[in-house]
């Protein structure tokens, strides 16, 4: 029994409270054996490969290509081929039928998208099917909305699409970073070539399904795959104008840095902290489901997500008792299984770089809180944990765990919560948590990050405009804002 449960005579969470299996069908999703690159409309075959697995249980779900410099320059003279010859002089109303036919074909085919994106990255498919295809879906819509009306979003500037884009996304949210990345680029008029990352390949081949199927023409969307020599070719291709690249700051560093003086343009949406800080004032259970949800969705594979919780000092314990309560109900298992709140660590490498940091965080001094739960014996998994007795100074405190790793701060004035939340070299998001709107205004303003999420948290929409500052990276996606990165103006 918890301290909270005692003190409110409640009876425990039962520990046997399990739900019965509810498995989604895997049948909806037909995998190919091996897979090429989609180049000029046509996939080609790969020269090397490597094989594709299933984070829940390391099952090869198929073999797909790691792009060669020679597989790349393929693809850019492809991008460029369709750029010249029509798509970038077609009226904005057109290019807006073929966003408009691939946000519905998402629709249409979003079970099979859900499936294949749970089953190849190891997120809920509750999460897939009701956060990331709608998502994915609901951007096209928007961004097809905007292709006929570049003039007025940007008037008497004659914006013009920049060219050709190389786009290198992670594989948090797979599907989903490659409609942030395309919708907006297609809209514009600009021909892309996308590159998934290397664990989480295959939504972004079934991707290419759909583009046939809009009938979009050959060459306006061109997906390689590979690993990071496949990005650094994109980045380093002489004929591509633009990049737009999602992922870690040190691969976001380095491509400043190659690309400085080259006059491409280039936008970065890299790592995150975020402090989400909760006041006494704040409905307390409410700020416990958004702390949740700010740091397990997605098993923390979020670089927005709320890693560092700030509680105000007078209710830092009854904070922690509802969390830990909390934390006990969620249920970590199966990716497929509808009733799964936490599902499979993307990759080894991910799980070993958590485990790396949660010992650093053990041997620092901070004390560590894990629910029991029975994780599976295959596959990637890792408990949902909460950190507490943490200094600012720890490395869990510090650099970014992206894993389900919680650690709590505590703050006593507004002052102080706005001076050690915006201690961090990054600047994505923040969460705030309080009843009074005049308190909400006053720390939004103080936070330097992207985004402030105010009693509410990771809220997406494509019509708001997402990215951050500092180490966080820069250049903004969603919104009015997020055409700009993809035109050129007369100016
Ligand atoms: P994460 O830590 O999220 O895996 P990475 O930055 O390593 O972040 O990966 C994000 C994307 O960048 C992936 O598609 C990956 O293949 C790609 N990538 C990795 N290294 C490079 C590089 N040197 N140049 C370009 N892209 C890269």
């Amino acid at each position: 029994m918890t301290e909270l449960d005692r003190k409110q005579d409640r009876a425990p969470v039962p520990k046997d409270w399990t739900y019965a299996p509810a498995p989604e069908s895997r049948d909806v999703v037909t995998l190919r054996e091996r897979y090429g690159h989609f180049i000029g409309g046509e996939w080609i075959e790969p020269t090397e490969t490597y094989e594709t697995i299933a984070p829940r249980d390391e099952e090869t779900l198929a073999t797909v290509g790691q792009a060669t410099a020679e597989d790349v320059d393929r693809a850019v003279a492809a991008a460029r081929g369709a750029f010249s010859n029509g798509w970038s002089d077609l009226p904005g109303s057109e290019r807006a039928k073929y966003l408009f036919r691939i946000a519905r074909i998402l629709q249409e085919r979003a079970r099979e998208f859900a499936v294949l994106e749970s089953l190849n990255g190891g997120k809920p498919i509750k999460e897939s099917r009701d956060v990331d295809l709608p998502l994915a879906a609901a951007h096209f819509f928007y961004y097809a909305g905007w292709a006929d009306k570049l003039e007025y979003a940007f008037p008497n500037r004659q914006p013009r699409p920049v060219g050709v884009a190389g786009q290198i996304i992670p594989w948090n949210f797979p599907l989903l970073m490659l409609s942030w990345k395309i919708a907006p680029a297609l809209a514009c008029g600009n021909t892309v070539v996308l590159k998934p990352a290397e664990t989480t390949p295959l939504t972004a081949l079934l991707f290419c399904d759909v583009v046939r199927q809009a009938e979009l023409p050959p060459g306006v969307v061109n997906i390689v795959t590979g690993d990071g020599r496949t990005g650094a070719a994109i980045v380093e291709h002489p004929d591509v104008d633009k990049i737009a690249f999602t992922g870690s700051t040190e691969v976001g560093k380095a491509i400043q840095r190659r690309l400085a003086g080259t006059g491409k343009k280039l936008t970065l949406e890299l790592g995150g902290k975020a402090a989400n800080i909760v006041f006494d004032d704040s409905a307390l259970d409410q700020a416990v489901e958004g702390i949740v949800n700010g740091i397990y969705f997605n098993q923390g594979h979020v670089c927005c997500a709320g890693s560092r919780l700030f509680a105000q000092e007078s209710i830092y314990e009854p904070l922690v008792e509802k969390l830990k309560r909390r934390l006990e109900t969620l249920r970590v298992g199966d990716p497929l299984d509808k009733n799964t709140d936490v599902g499979a660590i993307n990759s080894k490498m991910q799980l070993d770089k958590i485990v790396e940091l949660v010992e650093a965080g053990k041997a620092e001094g901070a004390e560590i809180y894990q629910p029991p739960c029975n994780l599976p014996e295959k596959g990637y998994w890792f408990a949902p944990t909460v950190f507490t007795n943490v200094a600012q100074s720890y490395r869990i405190a510090q650099e970014e765990i992206f894993g389900p790793v919680l650690s709590v701060l505590t703050f006593r004035t507004p002052e102080e919560a706005v001076e050690k939340a915006n201690n961090t070299p990054y600047g994505l998001s923040a969460g705030v948590w309080t009843e009074k709107g005049s308190r909400i205004l006053w720390m939004a303003q103080r936070m330097r990050a992207g985004v402030v999420w105010a009693n509410t948290f990771n809220r997406f929409d494509p019509t708001s405009p997402f990215g951050g500052y500092k180490e966080s990276g820069f250049g903004r996606e969603g919104g009015r804002h997020g055409l700009e990165p993809y035109l050129s103006f007369d100016e």
